[in-house]
């Protein structure tokens, strides 16, 4: 069920879960402020995630609300993942679903990070 984006951070969900190492995850990179790790269900021959270390709901609650030190690793993380795992030697995507209509399931701000192959054009109409 998709999330509402403008909800309270809810410290149950299931990333906040990971970052506290309460569940297992495969992790790619970890930097001060953010995780990257890959995606239980991956959509493409690569797919990670990136999140902040913070409790941010969705890329509107991060924006307004984290610090420009936060920001800058986190934009960092997501380019030096896309390099690490070659995703950048080919072309990409980031995808960041936001909100209900967004069909963000998972109520901690991550940013998909697509590659390793054709992925196609950018929504189905
Ligand atoms: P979204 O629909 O943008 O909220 O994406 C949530 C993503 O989290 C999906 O691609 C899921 O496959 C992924 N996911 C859910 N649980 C886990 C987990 N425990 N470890 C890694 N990825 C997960």
């Amino acid at each position: 069920m998709p999330i509402d984006s403008s909800l309270p951070y809810d410290a149950a969900n299931i990333f906040a879960r990971i970052l506290r190492g309460e569940l297992p995850c495969k992790t790619v990179l970890e930097t001060e402020h953010s995780l990257a790790f890959h995606d239980i269900n991956p959509l493409a021959p690569i797919h990670v995630l990136v999140i902040p270390r913070g409790a941010y709901v969705s890329w509107d609650d991060f924006s307004a609300k984290a610090s420009d030190p936060e920001i800058a690793d986190f934009v960092r993380a997501v380019g030096e993942v896309a390099r690490m795992t070659r995703a950048s030697a080919q072309g990409y995507r980031l995808l960041a679903n936001t909100g209900k209509r967004g069909g963000q399931e998972v109520a901690h701000l991550h940013v998909h990070v697509f590659g390793g192959a054709p992925l196609g054009p950018m929504l189905a109409k």
